[in-house]
Order: structure tokens, then C-alpha cells, then sequence
């Protein structure tokens, strides 16, 4: 082919990149493209701290190729209107990307085939996103998995890719096709950015994975429950905008067990095994689209959630009186990231002690991280609330005291956020009401729930279902 457009979407990087690598060895040309998408300014999923890191990310990709003489080309509109002109414009013959597994996202590259076909242009999608995709690793029965632990066995039975080389220096003359300017902030299309966002960009996430790779690993099986500690990785936005591959994350992980006592060895398993979650869970969406609308296990869409207002107000703005759940939400509305073993409290807290339906939580997690994506996140809130799949069983209640002094045992995490509580000792922090004095002076909110009534509560809602009551 004489000359491909590189559409560039959730694989802003230069290394690693498998339609980008393939664009380039079938291609005379390559037109690096990026479209900033009418439906990045609005829409249920668009969030500013996402849009923050993307920006910066885009920003990034720009410097990259341009010192490696490519000239990236950003247009502004409709993927599906703009392509097959961009074709014609460019004299290119087809459009290489890399694949989507989101449901919307998937009916759109269908009908963006459709309408390049009939233009007469090429559209071909890579697998790049994960190791193994949709239905390349299933059960013996030939069924997709359900279960994460038999997933993962199967997952790691296949040998792992190799990571692309990064893209070698243009020769030649360039081409000179105009480009839209991008937004400088969110702020821009009307998004205000409240929140101080990690940085974007394929550098800033190859400097992050040298360093966990470099010591952190090691200690992420006895670290990675602490959020006062910093011990994950914190790739998810750069996994989520692509700007990192996964083979090369796995390429450095197996580095480092090779290097490994057998104490630190298994800490690289387990980080292993998170990265295995993030493909159970894309896989489940593939398999299970029906997760985007409703429970995994459609008898628990009968649930009687609560609609109560105040209380999701309070439980969104961290003000629910419960300490680990208010730290929780106050960081994650100030950063847009969140600790995982929090969202997994704040999630239980909301389902299972608000009695609020995971997808009103959902929504909001969208709304505020910068890493939020549709497969880890659905797959994280029915989790929680007991009703996805391989999901904590519906009587498997988090008690957010007992959490919070496991997890956050001198309230060092408390404290940073939920600065009112600063005065209590380390064995009130996580139950404040229990200095009522101290309590009244810090100006700290009253519990807006009792756990103990609302566990009961909820053990009855998911009881009315199981017993076709609801
Ligand atoms: C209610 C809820 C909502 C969540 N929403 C998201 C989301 O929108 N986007 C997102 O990337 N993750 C989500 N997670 C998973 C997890 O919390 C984050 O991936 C993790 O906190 C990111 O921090 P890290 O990069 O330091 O992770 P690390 O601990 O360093 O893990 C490495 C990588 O593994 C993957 N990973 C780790 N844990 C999980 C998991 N439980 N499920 C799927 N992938 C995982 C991520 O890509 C992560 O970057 C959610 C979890 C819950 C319980």
C-alpha cells in the first residue's frame, strides 16, 4: 500500500504499538491522525480529569513523533464523517487502528468498515489493548469464563507476546496536511477541571513502570492494600489511554522475576495477576454486553434500591461520617484516582450500606477518575455489590471501621483528607462518634447511616430476591 492513516485512539504511544508497527511495514506512507471526537465534550462517559490526561497525552504523542520526523495530524468532528474524507484528502488507500471492546465503540468501527468500504477504502483493527482478547482464552467446554481463577490459569498456559519495536525514525520528506488545534483544558469545551491530574504521556508511564519495576513490585503483595502506602503502580490511566503496551509491562515484569528472590517473585505474581483482572474483566464485556445495562446475574436487576438523595450526595461529596469512606471520595474528587482497596469499600458502602444501586456509583467513578474505563469499572461496581460475575457473595458486607483500621491502621490516610478528624488518636480515627465531645467540637458529619441496621437491611433485599419475593 502507498499510503495508511495511523488513527491513533486508546494507543497514544510510539512504542509497542501493533497497527501503528504494521502501518508502517505495509505502507510507503504513514499519516499519523488523531480525532479530537464531537462526543469527547459530552455524554454520559466524558469526565474533565479524563479529558485533562488525554489532552496531555495527545500533547505528548505530538513531541514523539515529531522527533522521529512524523507529523501528527489532529482534526475535530465525527470519526464516521471524517474518516473517508481524510482517506480522499490524504491519497491513502486504508485506515489502520488498534481494536475496542466496548459495545458502542465496537458498533462504530463496524459501521465506520462499512462507510470506508463503500468509499472504497481499507479499515483494519489490530489486537493491542490486551494479551489474549474476546474469546482466545475460554473454558474446556469452549464457553467464556465467569470465574477470574480458572480464567487466569488458562490466561497464563499461553506463551506472551513479544513487545513492537518502537517506531524507527522517518525517512524522507514529510507531509504538510493542516491540523485543528486541540483544546488547552477541559475548561475549554465547557468541562471545568477541578482536579490535579497525574501526568499524561507515554514518558511520564514509562518513568512510572521503571520505577515500580525497580524495587515496588517486589513488596506489591504485602503493599498494594495500604493507601497511606504507595505501593501499586498507578499505570491505570496510562493502560486506559494506551499510552503504555501491555507487552511491554509484561516484557519488564518478567525482567524482574528473573531477578527475584522467591519472596519478591511472588509479589510479581500477584501484580500479574491484577493485569490478568484488567483482561477477565475486558472479556467479560465482550462476552456479556448485557453488564452495560444491568447485573451480570439479571435477577438482581429485581433489587429494591434505595433513591435516596441526600444520602448519595453525602456518600459523593465524603460526607457520610464514616472516615475511610469520606478520605475515600474527598481524594478521589481532588486527584480523580482512587486506591483500589477504597473503591472497593466506598462501592460496598454505597450498595450495601446506602442500599444504592452500584450504577448510580458507576456513573460517578466515570465522572471522576482518570483511569475510568468501562470494563474495569463495571466490572469493579458488581463486584461490590454481589452482583457480577466471580462477585463477593450479596452477604459478604464490608464493615467500613473494621476496614478502615485494617487497611489504615494509624488513620494516616484519614487524616490527609478528612483534616477536621486530625485530633483523634489512632484508635478513635476510624470511629469518631465514639469521643461525642470531640466529635461536636471537630465539625466532623454525624454517621448518616447506622452500619449495623443497614446491614440487616440489606441482607433482606438480596434475601427477597433469592427467595422470589421481589
Ligand atoms: C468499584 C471499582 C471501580 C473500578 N474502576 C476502575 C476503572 O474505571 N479503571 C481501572 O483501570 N480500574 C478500575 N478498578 C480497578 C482498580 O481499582 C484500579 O485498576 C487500580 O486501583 C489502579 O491503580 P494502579 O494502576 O496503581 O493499580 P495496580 O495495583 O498497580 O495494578 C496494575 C494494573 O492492573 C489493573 N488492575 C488492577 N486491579 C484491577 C481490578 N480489580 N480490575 C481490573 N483491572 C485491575 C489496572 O490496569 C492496573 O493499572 C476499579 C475497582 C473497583 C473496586
Amino acid at each position: 500500500m502507498k499510503t495508511v492513516i495511523h488513527w491513533f485512539r486508546r494507543d497514544l504511544r510510539v512504542s509497542d504499538n501493533v497497527a501503528l508497527t504494521e502501518a508502517v511495514r505495509r505502507a510507503e506512507h504513514v499519516i499519523p491522525l488523531f480525532i479530537f471526537e464531537d462526543a469527547f465534550r459530552s455524554g454520559p462517559d466524558v469526565g474533565a480529569a479524563r479529558l485533562a490526561f488525554l489532552l496531555q497525552s495527545v500533547e505528548s504523542l505530538r513531541k514523539n513523533l515529531a522527533e522521529l520526523g512524523y507529523s501528527l495530524v489532529v482534526r475535530n468532528g465525527k470519526s464516521s464523517d471524517l474518516l473517508p474524507k481524510l482517506c480522499a484528502e490524504f491519497g491513502a488507500q486504508a485506515v489502520f487502528a488498534n481494536k475496542r471492546y466496548e459495545p458502542y465503540a465496537q458498533r462504530r468501527d463496524e459501521q465506520i468498515a462499512g462507510i470506508l468500504l463503500q468509499a472504497g477504502f481499507g479499515f483494519e483493527l489490530f489486537k493491542d489493548a490486551v494479551v489474549w482478547e474476546e474469546q482466545e482464552v475460554l473454558t474446556q467446554a469452549g464457553k467464556p469464563f465467569t470465574v477470574f481463577t480458572p480464567y487466569s490459569r488458562a490466561w497464563k498456559t499461553h506463551a506472551i507476546p513479544a513487545a513492537k519495536p518502537r517506531l524507527g525514525r522517518r525517512e524522507g520528506r514529510g507531509h504538510s496536511f493542516p491540523s485543528d488545534p486541540l483544546p488547552a483544558s477541559p475548561n475549554e469545551v465547557g468541562l471545568p477541571l477541578t482536579q490535579t491530574v497525574p501526568p499524561g504521556g507515554e514518558r511520564a508511564a514509562l518513568e512510572l513502570l521503571r520505577r515500580f519495576m525497580a524495587g515496588p513490585v517486589y513488596d506489591y503483595g504485602a503493599n498494594r492494600n495500604f493507601p497511606a502506602v504507595d505501593g501499586t503502580s498507578g499505570l491505570s490511566p496510562h493502560l486506559r489511554a494506551g499510552t503504555i503496551g501491555i507487552r511491554t509491562i509484561l516484557a519488564e515484569l518478567n525482567r524482574a522475576r528473573a531477578q527475584a528472590t522467591p519472596a519478591q517473585a511472588s509479589g510479581c505474581d500477584v501484580f500479574q495477576s491484577e493485569l490478568i483482572w484488567r483482561e477477565f474483566y475486558l472479556q467479560v464485556l465482550h462476552n456479556f454486553p448485557h453488564v452495560t445495562k444491568g447485573a451480570f446475574r439479571p435477577e438482581y436487576d429485581r433489587l429494591a434500591w434505595s433513591d435516596n438523595q441526600a444520602h448519595f450526595a453525602a456518600w459523593c461529596e465524603g460526607r457520610t461520617g464514616y472516615p475511610i469512606v469520606d478520605a475515600a471520595m474527598r481524594c478521589l474528587n481532588a486527584t480523580g484516582t482512587m486506591h483500589n482497596r477504597l473503591r472497593m469499600i466506598v462501592a460496598m458502602f454505597l450498595t450495601k450500606d446506602l442500599l444504592i444501586h452500584w450504577q448510580w456509583g458507576e456513573r460517578y467513578f466515570m465522572k471522576q477518575l482518570v483511569d475510568g474505563d468501562m470494563a474495569a469499572n463495571n466490572g469493579g461496581w458488581q463486584w461490590s455489590a454481589g452482583t457480577g460475575t466471580d462477585a463477593a457473595p450479596y452477604f459478604r458486607i464490608f464493615n467500613p471501621v473494621s476496614q478502615g483500621e485494617k487497611f489504615d491502621p494509624e488513620g494516616k490516610f484519614v487524616r490527609q483528607w478528612v483534616p477536621e478528624l486530625a485530633g483523634f488518636a489512632d484508635d478513635l480515627i476510624h470511629q469518631p462518634w465514639e469521643n461525642p465531645l470531640l466529635l461536636a467540637r471537630s465539625k466532623y458529619p454525624a454517621r448518616v447511616v447506622l452500619h449495623e441496621e443497614q446491614r440487616g437491611k440489606c441482607l433482606a433485599m438480596f434475601k427477597a430476591v433469592k427467595t422470589g419475593a421481589a
